[in-house]
């Protein structure tokens, strides 16, 4: 059984703070700060751009993908970590609709992120062949799934509601249809298993900042099932996914497997701060970690349902049917989250009217659930989250 209080002892977070938004952005491991400081004086300071060789910056694309691998049931070799998840969305679904030509059909939900969905649309634009995305409800999918559809582009697990699709069974009935798979992992890497392999998935992405903690900026993964990935058209052809790329060829010829995947340069840096991160992943089991967050998003619902009748569930009620976060409409959602903020339970807001709580085990404990499920009952009971500074927006919200 992975020990959470251990776990919860290997992470920084600020004095009297209850953080419900490692689905946004996780804290910082400890062991983060001093991993960054050495590689920025040892490795950049002291080696400059020996480090490439020396450190093995050059190679920490694959073997960070390797080790996040383990953690969405991925082959070895199968994911390479860089750019943002909006450009490996891009990535993903260009190769995709390239081993599909003569369809002329996106298929994803109303509930993606957006990224995801921009993203599409500029493709389409691009390739200007007369693709189209459909956009059904979550729920239609299924049904929708038929051989006009090219690709299936979804996310697991929505970002507003944490609904989780049934990637098996998805995946399963789009190879029926032969329709090519595209998944999204932003909300189910470290939140939720995943078995990649197992569902016979063609190409999958997300992000390591969210429940993977790698920090702000930390870069993207993508996989390309083995099948597929001496094969797949890198769509965005940079000189680091080249065959040779220090031969300056004039031209491109793409590398082998999923290297081909890589752009440019990593960030160096980040990955730093993510392989500390990883060290602390590599001592718990993923199964263990979605049981406790089954158990503490139970707490979260049983508690306000019980003192807060006036918040409604967004989440499915089954616990299985959800990723590792917590949500609940709410009319004055916004400033509600503002009054939370205030007084330390960080969760956030998502329009129209969402309050979303991250359940995260590695650092969040029972009595943090209680404590917050205590203050969310007094900010609504006593309409504390009425006041004209809670209803000011930021940039980001
Ligand atoms: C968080 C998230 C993103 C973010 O994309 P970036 O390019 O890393 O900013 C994209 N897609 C989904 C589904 C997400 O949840």
């Amino acid at each position: 059984m992975t020990n959470f209080a251990e776990t919860r002892s290997l992470f920084y977070l600020p004095k009297g703070m209850i953080y419900l938004d490692g689905n946004s952005l996780g804290p910082l491991p400890r062991a983060a700060t001093a991993r960054v400081g050495n590689v920025m004086q040892d490795q950049w300071g002291e080696m400059l751009i020996t480090g490439w060789n020396k450190a093995a910056w050059f190679s920490q694309p694959q073997t960070i993908g390797d080790r996040i691998g383990q953690l969405v049931g991925a082959e070895p070799g199968s994911i390479i970590v860089g750019d943002t998840l909006s450009i490996k969305v891009y990535q993903a679904l260009g190769a995709a609709l390239a081993m599909n030509p003569d369809r002329k059909v996106i298929l994803s939900d109303n509930g993606n992120f957006p990224t995801d969905l921009y993203m599409a649309e500029g493709l389409i634009e691009s390739l200007d062949r007369g693709l189209e995305l459909r956009t059904p409800a979550p729920e239609a999918i299924e049904a929708a799934i038929d051989s006009s559809v090219a690709v299936l582009m979804l996310t697991e697990v929505d970002y507003r509601t944490g609904r989780r699709h049934d990637m098996q069974a998805l995946t399963a009935k789009a190879h029926a249809h032969g329709v090519i798979t595209v998944w999204d992992l932003a909300h189910s890497a470290g939140a939720v298993p995943v078995d990649l392999a197992g569902c016979g998935a063609d190409f999958a992405c997300g992000c390591t900042y969210k429940y993977l903690n790698g920090g702000p900026g930390a870069p993207a993964f993508v996989y390309v099932a083995p099948r597929h990935a001496d094969t797949a058209r890198p769509v965005l052809s940079g000189w680091l996914g080249h065959s040779a790329p220090f031969d300056f060829d004039l031209n491109y010829s793409a590398h082998a497997g999923v290297s081909r995947m890589r752009v440019g340069t990593p960030p160096v840096l980040q990955m730093a701060s993510l392989q500390a991160a990883l060290d602390i992943w590599d001592t718990v089991d993923i199964k263990d970690v979605h049981a406790q967050s089954m158990l503490l998003s139970e707490r979260l619902i049983a508690a306000v349902a019980k003192a807060c009748p006036q918040l409604q569930l967004a989440s499915p009620s089954e616990p299985k049917q959800r990723g590792s976060q917590v949500s609940f409409h709410f009319e004055h959602g916004y400033q509600a989250m503002q009054a939370l903020i205030s007084r330390g339970v960080i969760g956030d807001f998502r329009a129209p009217d969402i309050m979303r709580f991250g359940l995260t085990p590695l650092y969040i404990s029972e009595a943090d659930v209680e404590a917050a499920a205590a203050h969310i009952a007094t900010v609504i009971n006593e309409r504390l989250w009425d006041k004209p500074e809670f209803a000011r927006r930021g940039a980001v919200t």
